[in-house]
């Protein structure tokens, strides 16, 4: 019965989707999971693959979303052991870099107040430089900082995320997307692409950039943010890469590098779509452009297209208002009617905040039917 009548039905099994499956299945809800490709197909398996608070979110002067992230960076790091680690991260500072290095030592700063202590940094002395960052270009470079953060893996981290959910009852259907769904005032009925039926008191649409295509589907049309879709790249580089370094491309964005399946993983670029793709792929620019930023970094041992292992390209979903780079990262809840939602469209922002946005979305889903049993993922381990 709880199969084709759960309380809950989320469409989208990335880490958005997956973590409000396993909020609400700790609180007692019946819950269904709905994935048209695979868990963590979508964007959810092309970031950066970090758990960080945002150093240059510190510029935006968005210290609440900087604060939350770093929390949210202790918590993981507690209930996901084998999956999220502590990171030395490593900013080179040349003569000339956007950003001078005390400038940089300052945020630093604002970063360790607001991780509680947690983020530890210093200058790194000169006689290390090389020993720590082989190859790295010492043309120039003034001072290298270092700082400390997380990384995961993301796809793993969605994984495990639904995995616990499952162990707590949700049911996932992959491969299968959403064809319809219905609004009768009471109950949704919903139409998989297969031809399966449910019914369900409340649907999440945690769809990820296929958002809207998602809404297109429902009736009665729920409302929607204004939103741009942005890409962002990243290349496998069949390079060495011990440790994370923090870096900027020709026109002052941030550029990783970062160690992946023992190769080096550099980006991200931001390019902004005019529609969703099928499957999101770098484009020539962006290829151009984390190239030429790796070879101004690496001088010693260039990096062509044919050096290029694999390649990563997710779509973050920001809103309208604001620059591409300024825009902010912060999850917008979306419900159809505020005192008693039956829909709730989640607009993910970063990974690192999953958590905490699916408690979010559970006090939304609490107005439509209240909990039975009230539990906080915080103490769930992964
Ligand atoms: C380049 C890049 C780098 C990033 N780096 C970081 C980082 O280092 N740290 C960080 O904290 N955040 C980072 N982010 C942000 C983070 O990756 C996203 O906020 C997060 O992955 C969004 O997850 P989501 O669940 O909302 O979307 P997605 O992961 O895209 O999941 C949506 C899912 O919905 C499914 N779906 C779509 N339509 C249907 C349908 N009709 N029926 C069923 N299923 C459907 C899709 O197949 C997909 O699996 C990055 C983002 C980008 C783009």
């Amino acid at each position: 019965m709880a199969e084709s009548n759960p309380d809950l039905l989320i469409i989208g099994g990335g880490i958005y989707g997956c973590g409000i499956a396993q909020a609400a299945a700790a609180s007692g809800y019946t819950v269904v999971l709905v994935e048209q490709y695979s868990i963590a197909s979508g964007t959810s398996s092309q970031s950066t693959k970090l758990i960080h608070g945002g150093l240059r979110y510190l510029e935006q002067a968005n210290l609440r979303l900087v604060y939350e992230a770093l929390s949210e960076r202790e918590t993981l790091l507690k209930v996901a052991p084998a999956l999220v680690s502590r990171e030395w991260f490593y900013i080179p500072v040349y003569a000339g870099s956007r950003r001078p290095w005390w400038f940089i030592a300052c945020g630093l700063l604002l970063y360790w107040l607001l991780s509680l202590g947690r983020s530890r940094f210093r200058r790194v002395p000169e006689s290390q430089w090389q020993e720590l960052l082989p190859g790295l270009s010492c043309d120039g470079l003034q001072a290298v900082l270092a700082y400390q953060d997380a990384a995961t893996d993301d796809a793993a981290l969605t994984r495990a995320v639904l995995d616990s959910a499952r162990s707590m009852g949700c049911r996932v259907i992959e491969g299968c997307g959403l064809a319809a769904a219905t609004y009768d005032g009471n109950f949704w009925r919903v139409r998989l692409d297969d031809g399966r039926e449910l019914t369900t008191r409340m649907l999440i649409n945690a769809a990820g950039p296929w958002m809207h295509q998602v809404s297109a589907c429902i009736k009665p049309a729920p409302p929607e943010l204004d939103i741009r879709l942005v890409q962002g790249s990243h290349l496998l580089l069949d390079r060495p890469c011990p440790t994370f370094i923090y870096t900027e491309s020709d026109d002052g964005r941030v550029m990783f590098f970062r160690p992946w399946n023992g190769r080096m993983l550099a980006g991200t670029t931001e390019t902004e779509l005019a529609a969703m793709p099928r499957k999101p792929a770098p484009t020539p620019d962006e290829v151009a452009t984390i190239l030429a930023t790796y070879n101004r970094y690496f001088p010693g041992s260039p990096c062509s297209e044919k050096d290029i292992l694999q390649t990563f390209c997710g779509v973050r979903v920001l809103p309208a208002s604001g620059g591409v780079f300024g825009a902010s990262r912060e999850t917008v809840m979306l419900p159809d009617d505020a005192r008693s939602p039956a829909y709730l469209a989640v607009y993910g922002g970063k990974l690192t905040t999953y958590r905490r946005e699916a408690e979010k979305a559970l006090a939304w889903i609490a107005r439509n039917t209240p909990p039975s049993v009230h539990a906080d993922t915080a103490h769930i381990d992964l």
